[in-house]
């Protein structure tokens, strides 16, 4: 069986086509500047990459594209369309009506869109690939995975924003949380890892990228995450900014004579480390600013590290007990002295990390001290593989 798990952007649709057998990639991608000019990237296992700017005025000549790519004689990596026997769609926002992955048809669809208000920056954009799809290839099942289900377990007092009552219940205003898939799919992982039954571990999950959010796992149920509305809460991002006091928000808008759009703008595009460094949004970049001698690069990593691990501590209070803490995603898996800086901040948990275990990126394995009380681990996600493995369990049904 092979699935082709579309993640759609408003410019943009990455892909990767799964063979479930051996749940190996066999072919993966990326369309840029859709609507723009057009950029495709074609990945396909054991062949020659296939990298060309060709015009994509809209979703749907992008999804034929990557068909056209995934079939073609030189580039393809199946013989035709019918071989894929599912398609995987990941979903941002699933409101309060998707707690699950869901096999979709019009009516589901119907209800999705009822959700673009929470998330209209991605939402419409996962609907039009969607419909895309479906105009393309008309007889695979699709399935949809939102990024909101995992956490739709977290109680009310967790869930709940200390705002007019009326505003929940009018608008659905409350915390949702992101990176559910990854969440699921690590903290499954890490009790996997470790050999504890997931219905009694309790587990935190860090989910440290671009966007960052941290998620508490109680017997393999989300009961809190930092991320709220939207994406834009939590630790300071890359340029997000995190949670921070709301009145800032009036303060800009008067001082800089800004719009609520404009200084939303500001909170999502030139905050988090990148507004505090003004040198990048990458942590590569500012490592190495911070190693030159650069002040600001240096206070925006420890303003990041500080955050996260006070999230973690405060997990650890609505978890009342923890097993492991796991690093995942770009920073997660790949920097080791942001692991090691937020674990200096919990030794009041009984965390130790092993300085020459931590030394390590990308793999499975085990971080912390033999004596460390909480286990530290890096657990690679893998969002795309967990779409193909939920899509195919809801096809075969
Ligand atoms: P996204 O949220 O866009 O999926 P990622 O999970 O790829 O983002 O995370 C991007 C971040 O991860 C960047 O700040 C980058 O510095 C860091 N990162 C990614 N790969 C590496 C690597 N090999 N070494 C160090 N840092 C990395």
């Amino acid at each position: 069986m092979k699935i082709l798990v579309i993640n759609c952007g408003s410019s943009s649709l990455k892909y990767q086509l799964i063979d479930m057998e051996t749940e190996e990639v066999i072919a993966k991608g990326l369309c840029e500047r859709i609507g723009i000019d057009g950029h495709l990237v074609h990945k396909p296992e054991g062949k020659p990459v296939l990298d060309k700017n060709i015009d994509m005025p809209d979703h749907t000549v992008a999804v034929s594209l990557v068909l056209n790519a995934l079939t073609d004689p030189v580039s393809g990596v199946i013989s035709s369309l019918s071989e894929i026997s599912a398609v995987g769609h990941r979903i941002v926002h699933g409101g309060e009506k998707f707690a699950d992955a869901v096999v979709l048809n019009d009516e589901v669809i119907a209800e999705i869109e009822k959700c673009n208000d929470l998330a209209p920056l991605h939402n419409p954009a996962n609907i039009i690939g969607i419909r895309s799809c479906q105009k393309l290839m008309p007889n695979a099942p699709m399935v949809g995975v939102f990024d909101t289900a995992f956490h739709q377990t977290m109680p009310e007092k967790a869930y709940l924003y200390a705002l007019p009552y009326e505003y929940y219940e009018k608008y659905k205003v409350r915390r949702y949380g992101f990176h559910g898939t990854s969440h699921s799919f690590v903290s499954k992982r890490a009790a996997e890892f470790l050999n504890i039954p997931l219905k009694d571990s309790k587990i935190i999950v860090c989910h440290l990228g671009n966007g960052s959010s941290i998620c508490a796992v109680d017997g393999g149920k989300s009961i809190d995450t930092s991320m709220g509305l939207t994406p834009l809460e939590g630790v300071a991002m890359g340029t997000r900014s995190g949670a921070i006091d709301p009145a800032i928000i009036e303060f800009i808008a008067e001082h800089e004579h800004m719009d609520l759009p404009q200084v939303m703008n500001v909170l999502n595009k030139k905050s988090g480390v990148y507004g505090v460094s003004g040198v990048s949004s990458d942590f590569r970049d500012l490592a190495a600013a911070a190693e030159a001698g650069d002040h600001r690069a240096q206070i925006a990593l420890d303003v990041f590290e500080y955050q996260v691990a006070k999230y973690i501590g405060s997990y650890a209070v609505a978890l009342g007990r923890v097993d492991a803490i796991v690093f995942t995603a770009g920073i997660g898996e790949n920097n080791i002295s942001a692991r090691e800086h937020i674990c200096s901040y919990l030794s009041v948990l009984g965390v130790k990390l092993d300085a020459q275990k931590n030394n390590v990126r990308g793999q499975e394995t085990i971080l912390s001290a033999d004596d460390s009380k909480v286990k530290v681990l890096l657990i690679p996600t893998n969002e795309e593989l967990a779409i193909a493995r939920q899509t195919k369990e809801l096809v075969q049904r």
